[in-house]
């Protein structure tokens, strides 16, 4: 009601003071004076609320029909030039207020629309302030990179692990920034100038700006392990996730190492040896290299268990194993294929270089006896050795021949390496050559 008024009021109120000067014969002979005139505004204005379309309407409605009027008499004939003051009274006196009025009102959409804008930015600040300090409180570090791979925002978490403080994140610094930072600062488990180390910033860079979305561990200098996760943005940022996985690495080590290796003595096993045999023997085949094979049975090894016992059988097991992989190159695959039987797999090795290996372990378990309560035992073993042939076309293949071996060095008197003899076809293919 109180804006209709305001709409309407100014004009209203002016016409009717018009109507009444017009009308009013008494008033058409005597004009009133202009101090009376904006009296009439004034009050016009102060019924009006005061409010600045009311003054506005008030002063040029009154004005205009001072105007029209101030030739008493004439305005009650038709004539055009009174015709068009008349005009003129009702324009201004109508349209003033509207126009005012509506250049209010779009003031005050302009305001509304400010206020609106401005709670919406509060609003969303205080968004970001929750969202921010709930990240905060997230144990996996969170970092938010713009197109430009600069950094728009990082958690406490983040800063945690990469040994930043609170300054860092104001600078915005880059991504290849921040893994060069935290090479220097020695955070990752990698020698600082190491070449691998050199190339590392480029290609961490590489899998974080192509938006890979590759799970790569992080090894940290302080032992824990960090999985980190890229994730492409709408707009082209970047979303990168460190989790801490060091307690579930550890696990899966654990039921690796206890799925692939022997309790006992902490070689592999024979399931495991199999697995990586099978490559090896693959390998080898492709790249026509010689791989060989050694089997090793402790001897009489039922009497060490009948004379001193379960217990310290289990001690010249595990005696046994040490040496052999004192022995062994890295690149030899050791394992306990038995109660008390070994097997090495020696890749690009031939039957002599095996067969050397072989009698050097046996020497070793000769020179070096067991000690067990004080007292020395000295353990012998046999080994049976072979080197895979052109008519062995399986890893099972191969050990049967160096099992057959072994058979022989046990009914040879034991404490000895005996050598598999080559297959008939092999020996077949090799006469040529050799009488050649
Ligand atoms: P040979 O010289 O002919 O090999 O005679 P040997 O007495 O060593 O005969 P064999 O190889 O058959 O003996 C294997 C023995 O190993 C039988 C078994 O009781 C024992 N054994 C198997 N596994 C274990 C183990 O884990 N610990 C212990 N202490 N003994 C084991
Ligand atoms: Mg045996
Ligand atoms: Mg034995």
């Amino acid at each position: 009601m109180n804006a209709i008024w305001r709409w309407i009021g100014g004009p209203l109120v002016t016409f009717v003071a018009a109507s009444v000067y017009v009308f009013a014969p008494a008033f058409r002979d005597a004009p009133p004076a202009p101090g009376a005139l904006l009296l009439a505004t004034v009050l016009i204005s102060t019924l009006m609320g005061g409010t600045l379309s009311g003054l506005v309407s008030g002063v040029l409605g009154i004005a205009c029909a001072a105007y029209a009027l101030s030739e008493p008499g004439t305005f009650l004939v038709m004539t055009p030039p009174n015709l068009f003051r008349l005009c003129l009274v009702t324009i201004f006196s109508l349209g003033t207020p509207m126009i005012v009025a509506r250049i209010k009102a779009r003031g005050e959409r302009r305001l509304r629309r400010e206020k609106a804008a401005r709670a919406r930015v509060e609003t969303a600040n205080h968004e970001l302030m929750v969202l921010h300090a709930a990240f905060d409180q997230v144990e996996h570090g969170v970092l938010v990179l713009d197109e430009n791979l600069r950094a728009d925002f990082m958690n406490a978490a983040f800063r945690r692990i990469w040994a930043l403080g609170p300054d860092d994140a104001q600078r915005r610094p880059t991504f290849a920034e921040l893994v060069e930072r935290a090479r220097h600062n020695g955070v990752h488990a990698l020698p600082p100038f190491d070449a691998e180390a050199e190339d590392y910033v480029t290609r961490r860079v590489a899998v974080v700006e192509e938006g890979r979305d590759e799970t790569i561990d992080l090894r940290l200098s302080s032992g824990r392990i960090m999985r980190v996760q890229c994730k492409l943005l709408d707009g082209g940022g970047r979303l990168v996730t460190y989790t801490d996985v060091t307690d579930l690495m550890h696990q899966s080590e654990i039921f690796e190492r206890l799925a692939t290796t022997d309790d006992l003595t902490g070689v592999f096993n024979r399931r495991h040896f199999m697995a990586l045999a099978e490559r090896e023997f693959a390998d080898s085949r492709q790249e026509g290299c010689p791989l060989a094979l050694l089997i090793l049975d402790i001897d009489l090894f039922k009497s060490i268990n009948d004379c001193f016992g379960h217990a310290v059988g289990d001690i010249v097991i595990r005696h046994v194993a040490r040496v052999c992989r004192e022995m062994k190159r890295a690149s030899d695959i050791l394992a306990r294929i038995g109660g008390e039987e070994f097997t090495l797999l020696l890749p690009a090795t031939d039957l002599d270089d095996a067969a050397a290996l072989a009698e050097r372990i046996k020497q070793q378990l000769v020179r070096n006896p067991v000690t067990v309560d004080g007292h020395e035992l000295r353990v012998t073993v046999s080994l049976g050795v072979a080197v895979a042939d052109p008519a062995t076309t399986t890893v099972g293949d191969l050990m049967r021949r160096a099992d057959q071996a072994l058979y022989g060095a046990k009914r040879g008197g034991r404490n000895r390496v005996q050598q598999a003899i080559a297959t008939p076809t092999a020996r077949a293919d090799q006469t040529p050559s050799a009488a050649a």
